[in-house]
């Protein structure tokens, strides 16, 4: 099997049943219709919260303001990454699924770092606020959040780095309706309105821990780490185990975007063996283990050495 299947995205041109080859469509829809229902109902927070004074309310739009931003990004890099590769850039634009999860994990801590900052104003001085109205908006808000979550959630949350970010998202989002719920209650029954300045910093504490990761996971990617559920250790041994392989060096794995893992790597074999034999037997190990469909090997006679000219990286 040659590489053929690189031009169209990581849906494989083939399917042989271990669940590499979904393709990215059920994503796209997902990331779509959550974002137009998302960005419909901030507005509707933003109007309530101005009209009822809710900082809880208030804080949800702006977050939502970064939903729909985030959503909307992760649709237009899905859609880039679809893009035709080029001579130039041979991986095309699969990249940017992973800069776009990393400015939506960035605009997310930027944006809890300010509710933080405005509800500790409020503390001091809670204003009034119109419960009624509150209640009402963050009732719907969570029946939003609900519908978005099961979009979300048919899309494949646990292979595409943003779709599971996304998901993750929505999941902490509906805890904070729930808070803005409580604090409404909470001004009505008991006119407690410091309730309102605390619901924010729930939601403000959930967003910068769902940035932090995003962020986290996308930085893990961009600076070439090892894909999380690869074990170095378990590849190299996998390999060198192979007959007449002496050693395994230089090995390096990475992804590209998610569910793109690539690997390269030096195999030093005895003088006995056969090169193309050791090339097809570790290129069907790394398939069929590993789930890494793209992969460089440089096989190396024992005898004439690594030909690398400043020795090997590890
Ligand atoms: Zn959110
Ligand atoms: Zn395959
Ligand atoms: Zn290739
Ligand atoms: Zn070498
Ligand atoms: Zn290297």
């Amino acid at each position: 099997m040659g590489h053929h299947h690189h031009n169209h995205g990581h849906s494989h041109g083939h399917s042989h049943g271990h669940g590499h080859g979904h393709s990215h469509t059920s994503n796209k829809k997902a990331l779509l219709s959550s974002f137009i229902l998302i960005a419909a109902f901030m507005v509707v927070e933003v109007i309530g919260g101005i009209l009822t004074n809710s900082l809880a309310l208030l804080s949800d739009a702006g977050h939502m303001l970064s939903d729909a931003a985030a959503l909307g990004l992760s649709f237009f890099a899905i859609k880039l990454g679809e893009k035709q590769v080029s001579q130039e850039k041979t991986y095309g634009y699969k990249r940017f699924e992973i800069i776009a999860a990393a400015l939506n994990g960035i605009t997310l801590i930027i944006i809890s770092l300010y509710i933080f900052y405005e509800a500790f104003q409020r503390f001091f001085a809670p204003p009034e606020v119109q419960s009624t109205g509150m209640l009402m908006i963050s009732v719907t808000g969570l029946v939003v959040n609900i519908i978005a979550a099961w979009i979300l959630m048919s899309g494949d949350k646990d292979d595409n780095l943003n779709v599971r970010s996304a998901f993750l998202h929505v999941l902490g989002d509906m805890l904070g309706s729930v808070g803005a719920i409580v604090a409404a209650l909470l001004i009505m029954f008991f006119g407690w309105t410091i309730a309102d300045p605390i619901a924010s910093v729930i939601v403000a504490v959930l967003i910068i821990i769902s940035g932090f990761r995003v962020t986290r996971d996308s930085f893990h990617i961009l600076m070439e780490g090892a894909p999380t559920q690869i074990d170095i250790q378990q590849v190299k041994e996998a390999l060198s185990k192979i007959p007449l392989v002496k050693e395994v060096h230089d090995l390096h794995i990475w992804t590209i975007t998610s569910g793109y893992p690539v690997l390269s790597c030096h195999i030093t074999i005895v003088d006995e063996a056969i090169h193309d034999e050791v090339l097809a037997r570790s290129q069907k190990i790394l398939h069929d283990e590993f789930h890494i469909e793209h992969s460089t090997i440089q096989v190396e006679k024992a005898e004439i050495g690594c030909p690398s000219p400043h020795g090997t990286c590890n």
